[in-house]
């Protein structure tokens, strides 16, 4: 784009906040109501009409890293809510699932499948009973600047465009967006070696069991038939099942080359989702058991984006942090992996486990040279591989809740994020339920 035009905006300013959050998702909502709950007067804007980021309006139905292995590594609000949707109906509980399959890479881990739809209520529910103030269909324009210090933010709302003052922003938007608009630095990264997106849909009318009953061989032989034949887009029959085994929640197309920060690749990529999805539906039908008499319910309301920029912040998290178990001071976090890679430009997936829990530390959500500013969820400062680990969306909850923690400490204080002493964070994370160290880890029976 090498022509700019000049705009000159008379802003009204809507509110005065102690923290906003800028994305609903699954790091920005645990956010949010860490933030509320720790007593700060709390923005969550959310460009959608629900909560829940990925769980939702990408339809992506299961939480995974919960689990290494048997061990449960995520607690606070993120095992909270994983309750609260359990006890709401919309989930059986956590559920042994061989993930990659049907790609020949077969992994197995505990996870927790659930109804999309559920997870939006119990999401309003928790965040109205912390006194989050939610707004929808708000998208988020830029930062606000005083001098060298952060005033809030402004965003495009039904009534306009308004803005809202607070000292500390979180940027939980998965696209660093608050990040980019005052010049907070990016890992290198020219979108060639992206990981593919995935626009995922919904059948009814599938019988579950009788899929299931088929061996995982022939499963994979009709896959690998179905992706000779250009019907299928890589090597998986990868869906989540509702409670009631007779929905099959799919995440089957592979949308390539994709910059999501790209407006019109982002257009382009909602279409070929769309393309690939026709003929995944007729592939099923026809050659793929239980799935004969499926109905096409719903499709995601947008295309599932794994990837975009990680922030150059305080400390980079590193493959090799994550292999070789790492222990961090100021961890904050647990991950659980798996390292979840799916093949750019092909059709494979590159699956594999850290060795144990990891560690996540704090200045990974710190970006270097903007105070005031917080990241959480799939935009923390790491390598691509380390991102690949640590972008579940129980492990970007996990990194929500350190975030709104810190986020409240330093608002409510009048001081900023990086002179709040670690240790106070540690704490109050501790008292609230989470994990975020291995020595706190006890197998579960
Ligand atoms: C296809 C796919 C399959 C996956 N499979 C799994 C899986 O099975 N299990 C698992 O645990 N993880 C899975 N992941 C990974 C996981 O979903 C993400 O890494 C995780 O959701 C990241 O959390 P986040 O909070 O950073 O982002 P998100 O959950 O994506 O949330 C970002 C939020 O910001 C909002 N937003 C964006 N821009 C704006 C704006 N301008 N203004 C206001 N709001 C805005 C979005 O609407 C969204 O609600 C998958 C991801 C994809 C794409």
């Amino acid at each position: 784009m090498s022509r700019i035009v000049q705009e000159s905006l008379d802003t009204p300013v809507a509110g005065t906040y102690d923290v906003i959050v800028v994305g609903g998702g699954a790091s920005g909502t645990v956010a949010a109501i860490a933030a509320a709950r720790s007593g700060a007067r709390t923005l969550l804007i959310e460009r959608g009409g629900c909560l829940g980021g990925a769980a939702t309006a990408n339809l992506v139905a299961q939480w995974v890293a919960f689990f290494h292995g048997e061990t449960r590594v995520v607690g606070g609000i993120p095992y909270e809510l994983a309750e609260r949707v359990i006890d709401a109906g919309g989930s059986e509980g956590f559920h042994r699932y061989v993930m990659g399959e049907a790609a020949g890479t077969p992994f197995p881990l505990r996870v927790l499948p659930f109804n999309p739809e559920t997870v939006k209520w119990v999401l309003d529910d928790v965040t109205r009973e912390a006194g989050v103030d939610v707004l929808f269909h708000t998208t988020f324009a830029r930062v606000l600047t005083d001098g060298s210090m952060l005033a809030g933010a402004s965003a495009e709302t039904v009534q306009g465009r308004l803005a809202f003052l607070a000292p500390i922003i979180i940027d939980a938007s998965g696209d660093a967006l608050a990040c980019a608009s005052v010049g907070v630095p990016f890992k290198e990264d020219d979108g060639n070696g992206r990981q593919p997106c995935t626009l995922s849909f919904r059948l009814s009318n599938v019988d579950v069991p009788r899929f299931k009953a088929v061996p995982s061989v022939e499963r994979r032989a009709l896959v690998l038939e179905g992706l000779r034949r250009g019907e299928l887009f890589w090597e998986s029959v990868s869906f989540v099942s509702t409670p009631g085994q007779t929905d099959a929640i799919c995440l089957m197309s592979r949308i390539q080359g994709i910059d999501a920060l790209d407006a019109r690749d982002a257009s382009r990529a909602e279409q070929e989702g769309r393309r690939q999805i026709r003929s995944i539906l007729a592939f099923l039908r026809r050659d793929m058991p239980g799935f004969e008499n499926a109905i096409l319910a719903d499709v995601a309301e947008r295309v599932g984006v794994r990837e975009t920029r990680r922030i150059e912040g305080r400390y980079t998290l590193s493959e090799e942090d994550i292999m070789q178990a790492r222990s961090f001071e100021d961890s904050i976090a647990l991950g659980a992996g798996p390292m979840d890679r799916h093949q750019p430009g092909g059709t494979g997936i590159r699956l594999y486990a850290p060795p144990a829990p990891f560690e996540i530390p704090l200045r990974t959500l710190i970006p270097v040279n903007v105070e005031g500013l917080l990241v959480c969820g799939r935009t923390l400062s790491s390598t691509r591989e380390a991102m690949a680990g640590a972008r579940h969306m129980a492990t970007s909850m996990a990194m929500g809740q350190a975030a709104g923690t810190l986020g409240a400490i330093a608002a409510t204080r009048n001081t900023l994020p990086s002179f709040v002493p670690t240790g106070e964070v540690q704490q109050s994370l501790q008292k609230a339920g989470a994990l975020f160290r291995r020595e706190q880890l006890t197998p579960t029976p």
